[in-house]
């Protein structure tokens, strides 16, 4: 080969580069790639105490029982509740609220265990599921590495978050979630996907990303038409990460 069609391949190889960079250059990389890069650590500094809830939320969980919730097959949710949390039992399942919910503005209160175990994947991991579909991931991301787009606040198996902004294991930290679910046809077909913005303790981490379907391990399977209204949903992966301080406003 020339010398002067070396350099037009690589100039074609670069162009195409750039065009799979897409718009925020955020959905071109592979499911869970080590190489990915994580996003830079900033500090939220200490806790402050629950947030109130506004006066037209629904309180999903204050602290006191679990009669918002039910486990997977609709049984009583089997996770332990204790000063004003639950914590995840494992094997006891993930838990569902009662009642169906799309549009909203959430928040939600967590804290992986003070005593740390395992590492990656296995460390507080949880997970908050916006109609027991869409993740935002809860786990021990302080000083814990992972693949970015699994790591604390990653809209899970899609994008990392912005900035890393975990608190130390034990210590409480909050998501504040706007979510908009997606529209579906009545032949099923997807009109808008679903969106998300997310700050984790106080950090905007996720600016109206446009979700790719449901978050999956290891998978981004596409969207697949549901009811407007679906539950919401916290993860037992075996960890025995807590929660507290849950509310929603529907939009
Ligand atoms: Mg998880």
């Amino acid at each position: 080969m020339t010398n002067l069609r070396i350099l037009a391949l690589a100039g074609l190889l670069l162009l195409g580069a750039l065009a799979r960079a897409g718009s925020d250059g955020r959905q071109d990389w592979g499911i869970h790639d080590m190489n990915r890069p994580v996003p830079p650590v900033v500090d939220p500094g200490p806790a402050g105490p629950p947030a109130p809830a506004p006066s037209d939320a629904v309180v999903l969980f204050d602290g006191k029982d679990l009669a918002q919730w039910e486990d997977m097959k609709g049984n009583p949710a089997g996770w332990k509740i204790s000063d004003g949390f639950m914590e995840v039992v494992a094997k006891t399942g993930s838990i569902r609220t009662r009642k169906g919910f799309g549009d909203c503005q959430l928040h939600v209160e967590w804290a992986t265990p003070a005593v740390v175990s395992g590492e990656g994947q296995g460390r507080g991991n949880s997970g908050v599921f916006l109609m027991d579909s869409y993740e935002v991931q809860v786990m021990d991301s302080y000083n814990n590495r992972t693949y970015a787009d699994g790591q604390a606040a990653a809209i899970y198996g899609q994008f990392p978050p912005l900035v890393n902004a975990c608190r130390p294991p034990g210590e409480w930290q909050s998501y504040d979630i706007v979510f908009r679910a997606p529209r579906f046809g009545p032949d099923g077909s997807l009109l808008k996907p679903a969106r998300m913005t997310v700050h984790h303790n106080g950090f905007l981490v996720h600016d109206n990303a446009e979700l790719t379907g449901p978050t999956a391990h290891k998978a981004r399977p596409p969207y697949k038409a549901h009811p407007d209204k679906l539950p919401l949903s916290l993860q037992d992966h075996g960890n025995p990460t807590r929660y507290r301080n849950i509310w929603l406003r529907e939009l």
